[in-house]
Formats: structure tokens, C-alpha cells, sequence
């Protein structure tokens, strides 16, 4: 792998946005490629959220109108600077809730079972998270998620056929729930077909983001997307927990949020404390509690740093950044001894932010081999290293030193120093 040292270099040298990388906090010799499980703090994240701790010091409770970015509409604004790296309308975007939160939120008034519609459409490679949210939401309509719950299966237990999803799309189902990335192979599913299919039959379509947000360009409202939402701690670089988005499409203002709450209501009319719940129309009316402002706080820098980014050279950097993993990979990593094989799919169009490797008995040691060796990745079981190199803030370098340390550690069979068994978190 020599020569592609200076390869490498000439990309970094090339970037449009390899001034980026200075904003961040690089965790000291390390090689970080876990931001699609938690991104990195920018010295602009840090600063919000710095602002914002001094302001609850200087001024109390007149903060919620006073503060430089008034609480009280702090969900609502950050909506609206969100709202272009998702192809958001005005209203349709509000930074609110947690992901698992706002599924059930949003599938508790989108899932309205009538006659023969009473199936939700998912599939068996989501988040389970969001698998345990629609069978719950099922239950709490009375019905039993092992007859109404339909999960698309995959035949390689890595990757979905989007047009297996669309013949499962028939007049039983009520809704239908996807995510956009797959979380463990990478895989990019085709949400404008798979919107448009879902209409065609009639069916409200939703998706979880939370895998793409911050990675790739979205065109909600153009696409026609219902409802949907994502965490803003990948690639959104929102730190540990942070706010999530909620998404409804315009078309669906006037629906009512079931899990209710006084922050949903009408803005002007909050205060009137009136036990009538009448609430915003807009994706504000889905917000249910006070917002957590200082969690929250961090995701003004970090928009905004984004926006000076821009999404679509994100996107083009991340594809370069991950299509140079894979040059390196074929024709090395993927023969003997090192026989490691790639999950995501190779085409441009149809792979995320992050590529999983696969092995197939030894991931698991691998990817402690890694971090031994001052890289973060992460693993998925039973055979997955996830390595999402960041546009935001990864080089071309790093990802030639990935490559060429995933080769050390088999020649020089580090990976049989460690333990078979795995940590609560991976
Ligand atoms: C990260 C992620 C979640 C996390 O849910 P939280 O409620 O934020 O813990 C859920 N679904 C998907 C698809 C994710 O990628």
C-alpha cells in the first residue's frame, strides 16, 4: 500500500473541506471512525453550548424569552436551520424528543388500524429499538404484533430489495416504517420509490433517519415523505443523547399528536393554561415536554457548521472517503489470509456513510485489535466492523492507515491477544 500514501495526501490536500477537521475535538492519537454511533464535538458545539450555560447563570428564568435564542422557540429555530439538510418545508422540522420517543409519538397518531388496514410494514433489519416501539404501539391498540407486525426479510441477512418491500406494500397495510441506512451493512434504501409506491397503494409511509441525517441529502417534502425522525448525535455531531428531530409532512398539520403535551399547543396560546389541548400546526404540535435546552444547546454550533459545509459536498466527500476504503480493500483485505468480505453495497447510490466489513470468525477480536491500536471503529455482531470515515472531519490519510493497520493486525496476529468475549458496549 505505499504508493497510496501519497494518493492519499494529494485527496487531503484536494478537499474542499479539509478545514473543517481544525473545528473538532480530535480525541488524542486516535484515528476516529465511530461517527456514525457518536459524532465528535466542534469547538462550535461547545460554544453554544457555553452560551447557553452562562445564560441560565445570568439570567434565570428570562432566559425562555431574553436569551440570545430565546428558549421558548429554541426547538422551533433549530427546525428551521435543520430544515435544508433534509429538504424540510417551513413548520414541517422540529428538534424535539428522542428517536424511540418520537416513533412512538408519531406511530401512535399515523397508525390508525380500519377494516382490513391494520398491518404495519417494517422490516427484520431495523434498529430494535424502533421494533420494540411498533410492537408496543400494536398492543396498545389491542391488537397482537405477531399477526399485524409484517417484517421484510432479507435473504443475505445483511441487505433489503426494496422491491420485495413494495409487493409486501398490499391493501392490509395500514402503514409502513423503514429506516433510511441500515444501521448494521450501511445499505441506502431508495426512499423517493419507496414513497412513491406506498402512495400509489394509498399507505402513509414513515422513516427513521437517523443513519443518514448529517451523511446524505434528504428531500422530504419533495418526496412526499408522511412523518419521520432522527437522533442528532451521528453525524449530526450533537453529543451523547442529544435532542432528536421529529418530521411531519404539511399535508398532515392538521392531524392530532395522541401523546400530548403542553409544548405541542398553539405558541401564543401556551400560557392561557386552558385544559382543552389544541395544538400547533406545524411538527411543533408533536413536541410533548419543556425542552431540554442545555442538551440541546450543542446543536446550534453544529448546524451551523454543517450549513457552511453544505450537504451536498458532505455527501460528496463521504462517498470519496468510503469508495477509497474500497479501491484499498479489493484485491487485498478481500484474499486469504485476511478474507474479509464488504456488506454494503458497493454502488454510490445504495451505501450511507459507513461501510461494514465483515469476517467471518474473528470481527469481534479484530475490532479490539483496532482499538488497540488507536483506531475506533465499532462491532456489530455476530461478524461486523463498522467504519464510517466523517466528512466532516476524517482524512483520506487515516483511511489508507484503517486499511493498512486491518492488514498488520492479521499478518502479525495481534487480534489473538484479546478475548472472544464482548464488552456491554462495542
Ligand atoms: C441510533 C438509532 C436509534 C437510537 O434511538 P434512541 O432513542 O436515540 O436511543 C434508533 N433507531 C435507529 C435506526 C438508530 O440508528
Amino acid at each position: 500500500m505505499k504508493d497510496t500514501l501519497n494518493i492519499a495526501r494529494e485527496l487531503d490536500r484536494k478537499d474542499p473541506l479539509k478545514d473543517f477537521r481544525q473545528r473538532f475535538y480530535i480525541p488524542d492519537n486516535t484515528i476516529y471512525v465511530d461517527g456514525n454511533s457518536l459524532g465528535l464535538l466542534s469547538e462550535d458545539a461547545e460554544k453554544s453550548l457555553l452560551r447557553v450555560l452562562n445564560e441560565w447563570k445570568t439570567l434565570g428564568i428570562r432566559g425562555w424569552l431574553s436569551a440570545e435564542r430565546p428558549w421558548f422557540y429554541f426547538a422551533e429555530h433549530i427546525g428551521e436551520m435543520t430544515a435544508p439538510l433534509v429538504g424540510a418545508a417551513p413548520g414541517e422540522l422540529i428538534f424535539s424528543g428522542t428517536t424511540t420517543v418520537n416513533i412512538h409519538s408519531l406511530i401512535s397518531s399515523f397508525y390508525q388500524p380500519k377494516g382490513k388496514r391494520t398491518r404495519i410494514l417494517a422490516d427484520e433489519l431495523n434498529f430494535p429499538s424502533d421494533t420494540y416501539a411498533l410492537k408496543g404501539q400494536i398492543k396498545q391498540k389491542g391488537l397482537d404484533p405477531d399477526r399485524e407486525l409484517l417484517l421484510a426479510r432479507s435473504d443475505n441477512g445483511k441487505t433489503l430489495d426494496e422491491d420485495r418491500i413494495v409487493s409486501m406494500m398490499t391493501d392490509e397495510v395500514a402503514l409502513i416504517w423503514l429506516p433510511s441506512v441500515l444501521y448494521a451493512s450501511g445499505q441506502l434504501l431508495d426512499m423517493e420509490y419507496l414513497t412513491q409506491e406506498a402512495h400509489k397503494r394509498g399507505i402513509p409511509i414513515g422513516f427513521d433517519c437517523s443513519h443518514s441525517a448529517g451523511a446524505i441529502p434528504h428531500h422530504f417534502n419533495r418526496w412526499g415523505v408522511d412523518f419521520a425522525t432522527f437522533c442528532s448525535y451521528k453525524y449530526l455531531n450533537g453529543g451523547p443523547g442529544c435532542t432528536a428531530f421529529l418530521y411531519v409532512n404539511e399535508k398532515h398539520f392538521g392531524k392530532e399528536p395522541l401523546m400530548a403535551g403542553w409544548f405541542g399547543y398553539v405558541k401564543e396560546k401556551q400560557f392561557d393554561m386552558s385544559l382543552d389541548f389544541e395544538h400547533a400546526e406545524s411538527a411543533g404540535g408533536w413536541q410533548i415536554s419543556s425542552p431540554g435546552i442545555l442538551g440541546a444547546s450543542t446543536m446550534e454550533g453544529s448546524v451551523q457548521l454543517m450549513q457552511d459545509a453544505g450537504i451536498e459536498r458532505i455527501r460528496k466527500k463521504s462517498l470519496q472517503l468510503t469508495g477509497f476504503f474500497l479501491e484499498l480493500f479489493h484485491g487485498t483485505l478481500d484474499t486469504p489470509p485476511y478474507n474479509f468480505s464488504i456488506a454494503t453495497p458497493e454502488d454510490p447510490q445504495r451505501r450511507g456513510g459507513h461501510i461494514a466489513l465483515t469476517h467471518p470468525d474473528e470481527a469481534l477480536r479484530i475490532n479490539e485489535a483496532m482499538k488497540a491500536r488507536g483506531i475506533i471503529p465499532d462491532f456489530r455482531a455476530p461478524d461486523t466492523i463498522r467504519i464510517a470515515p466523517v466528512a466532516m472531519y476524517n482524512t483520506f490519510e487515516e483511511v489508507r492507515q484503517v486499511a493498512e493497520v486491518l492488514k498488520e493486525i492479521i499478518d502479525n496476529k495481534e487480534h489473538l491477544r484479546f478475548e472472544k468475549q464482548r464488552k456491554a458496549i462495542s
